[in-house]
């Protein structure tokens, strides 16, 4: 499918403040919710609204901008790709959307996730391993206009301890098991969702916190995400 060319330079975003709706790509965008996400079965209609206004184009390397509403995954560089459009809408319902818990997102990526759960809660902190991404995805949230996000640059299997507890953790890194470290830092009440396993067999994994502080696990679709690097990796 060919796309429209989007290339609005940031440069101008940042001096015209947060993106309206008059942007290059909103015909692109309904083409994507109607089929990708609604036809898949998302239904949660703040998702729908946020995946329908979110400029994804403007997240992704200038390289793949005319293609930034297909559905797959694309390289953002880094050997790492920016989820499926289809993949962010499901773990954002999964997540449970309610407005104002804050939230940890392992694996900033180039930020649009973060922006996508932004738009949903009352603050995103994010944790980027690779320090260039950290920075571009820091500088693309502020040129739009995202105040409310928070990305660090490290290695995310510990989460964030001066921040913690969180209401939600959502990582987009897949590690071989949920750090144990992270479940700690979720409130009791609160959910975690994450891609866990090797490269081929990953699943997408729910845990819900009880208000007793039990763990509850789901699992939920196959997936197929970065591994999560740990350590010195
Ligand atoms: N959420 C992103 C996509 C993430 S791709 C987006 O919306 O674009 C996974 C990201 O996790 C990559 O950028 C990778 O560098 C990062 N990552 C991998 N291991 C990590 C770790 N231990 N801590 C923090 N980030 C990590």
């Amino acid at each position: 499918m060919a796309l429209r060319r989007c290339s609005w330079p940031l440069l101008a975003l940042a001096l015209t403040g947060p993106l309206s709706a008059e942007d290059c790509c909103i015909a692109e965008r309904q083409r994507m919710v109607r089929e990708q996400i609604q036809g898949r079965g998302i239904t949660n209609s703040e998702v729908l609204r946020i995946m329908q206004t979110t400029p994804r184009h403007l997240f992704v390397p200038a390289q793949v901008r005319s293609i930034a509403y297909e559905d797959h995954a694309l390289p953002i560089g880094y050997g790492v790709t920016i989820s499926q459009p289809y993949i962010v809408a499901l773990m954002t319902e999964l997540l449970g959307p309610a407005r104002g818990p804050r939230v940890l997102e392992i694996g900033t990526g180039s930020g649009y996730q973060a922006a996508v759960l932004a738009q949903l809660t009352s603050h995103v902190y994010t944790i980027e391993i690779v320090p260039e991404l950290a920075k571009s995805a820091r500088e693309t949230l502020r040129a739009l206009g995202y105040r409310n996000v928070t990305v660090r640059e490290g290695d995310g299997y510990q989460g964030w301890p001066g921040q913690a507890p969180f209401d939600r953790i959502i990582l987009t890194a897949a590690p071989p098991d949920i750090p144990q470290e992270l479940i700690a830092e979720l409130k009791t009440g609160g959910r975690l969702l994450a891609p866990v396993g090797l490269v081929g067999t990953q699943r997408l994994v729910l845990i819900d916190k009880g208000a007793d502080g039990r763990i509850r696990r789901q699992e939920k679709e196959d997936v197929a995400f970065v591994p999560m690097k740990t350590g010195a990796k």
